[in-house]
């Protein structure tokens, strides 16, 4: 491009009040596209597609925020419905934390939970999706996964975070267990985010008054699912008790 173009088209750019966008970017660590030398709408480009990102994202550990998982939920339920593969929903809380905010402050809370969401990441595959979903509560969808290995799954990911000390900035190590909740949602019904996430949730609860360090799954999905998502059933307008 000749440079004159490039002149005019930079100063376009810097018509526009784009400080703040790329100071949150710049404290997110994203790079920063030179507004001086790069083609407007290129640069603008760079700066709308990493916001979108950053909107995202949860800020203390990267992983996917609540809306966004929200969204990913939504597109899996289709995706069961298309596909006939049943998916799985996780839902994880990290056990008594307040005691390691009590005992080593809050900022070394943060560090555990930034570690344990790294974690919960690295054991799952690129196409499942990890979130915080506030606190030290986070959630995992994994597509594809069946029932028969829903629990080992689970499993893997429990006994991952309970076998290895974080270590705190002071030096100091400590150990987390979390109780994980799961609820699958299998092709034949059409659940919504909200009520899979209450089947989850139900079953964390499980998990937690039964002694936390565990995991508890959704047995049988045909009696869990509530009225609710039966009335949402693919072409059956009545629930068929048959199926009970
Ligand atoms: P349980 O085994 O029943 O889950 O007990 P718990 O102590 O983990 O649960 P509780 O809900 O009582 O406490 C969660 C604590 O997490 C309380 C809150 O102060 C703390 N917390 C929430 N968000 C953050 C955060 O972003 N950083 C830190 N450091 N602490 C947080
Ligand atoms: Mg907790
Ligand atoms: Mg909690």
């Amino acid at each position: 491009m000749p440079t004159a173009a490039l002149t005019h088209d930079a100063l376009r750019l810097t018509e526009l009040k784009l400080e703040q966008a790329l100071s949150l970017l710049q404290q997110a660590g994203y790079p920063l596209p030179s507004l001086a030398e790069a083609p407007a709408t290129i640069a603008l480009q760079a700066i709308i597609d990493g916001l979108c990102d950053l909107s995202l994202r949860d800020a203390l550990t990267g992983l996917a925020n609540r809306r966004h998982f929200r969204a990913v939920l939504e597109r899996e339920i289709d995706r069961v419905a298309r596909t006939g593969e049943s998916a799985l929903l996780l839902v994880v809380d990290i056990d008594h934390f307040k005691h390691v905010n009590d005992t080593h402050g809050h900022a070394a809370g943060d560090v555990v939970i930034q570690a344990v969401g790294q974690r919960l990441s690295e054991c799952v595959r690129p196409m499942d999706t990890v979130a915080r979903f506030g606190g030290e509560e986070f959630a995992m969808v994994l597509p594809n996964c069946h029932p028969v290995y829903g629990e080992a799954v689970a499993e893997r990911i429990r006994r991952t975070i309970e076998g290895r000390a974080i270590r705190l900035p002071s030096g100091q190590d400590v150990h987390v267990t979390v109780s994980i909740g799961g609820a699958f949602a299998p092709q034949w019904v059409r659940s919504s985010a909200a009520l899979w996430t209450e089947r989850a949730d139900l079953q964390l609860y499980c998990a937690k008054t039964e002694g936390r360090n565990r995991v508890c799954l959704e047995q049988s999905v045909v009696s869990s699912v509530s009225s609710e998502e039966k009335s949402l059933l693919f072409g059956v307008t009545a629930w068929d008790d048959s199926l009970e």
